[in-house]
């Protein structure tokens, strides 16, 4: 199938540690289903994670997080990944910064991706922005996603869909288009 979802940067920094979002708690079970689904369809699944080293631009400007080998780097226990999901260690908000991720979706004959994780005003908002100029469509589940505030949450939510098309459902309403 040619749809594929990505799980940003949902470590343990971002969850419980030095750059902590309390709200981004309350999607894990959202996203947990979702991968649980996306497995039985055999739906391919990819971590995009921060791996940062002690100089990098983000850890000037945010302070250190997501240190590359640290426990923060790694991802929460209820979303450990299986075996046969891809793993991508990114070290600025988008996964396809410097990365092989554009050539390992298109090796896998991806064209719709599926964001999820954190932030949705940081991350998936730029992450969102490289899928479209590469030619994704893009689906946002409002419910796997989260950010700081609400406010960001929302208005990052409303500038995706009006500048990259991204299409914004709910996990339940993305799974039964999926055929759940
Ligand atoms: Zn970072």
């Amino acid at each position: 199938m040619g749809i594929g979802i990505i799980v940003v940067d949902m470590i343990n920094d971002f969850v419980t540690g030095e750059l902590g979002i309390s709200r981004a708690k309350d999607i894990i079970p959202n996203i947990k289903k979702l991968l649980d689904f996306a497995r039985t369809k055999g739906i391919s699944i990819i971590y995009a994670c921060d791996s940062h080293s002690r100089d990098d631009a983000e850890v000037k400007l945010w302070g250190p997080h997501a240190i590359a080998g640290s426990k923060g780097a790694e991802i929460v226990e209820e979303l450990k990944p299986r075996e046969g999901d891809v793993l991508v260690k990114k070290n600025r908000y988008s996964p396809f910064f410097g990365t092989d991720l554009d050539r390992l979706m298109r090796d896998l004959g991806i064209t719709e991706l599926v964001l999820v994780g954190v932030s949705t005003d940081i991350c998936i908002l730029h992450t969102a922005a490289d899928a479209f100029y590469r030619g994704y469509e893009i689906f946002v589940p409002s419910d796997c996603v989260e950010a700081f505030t609400r406010e960001d949450h929302e208005r990052a939510l409303e500038y995706m869909k009006r500048v990259y098309g991204a299409k914004v459902m709910s996990s339940d309403e993305l799974i039964k288009s999926l055929g759940g």
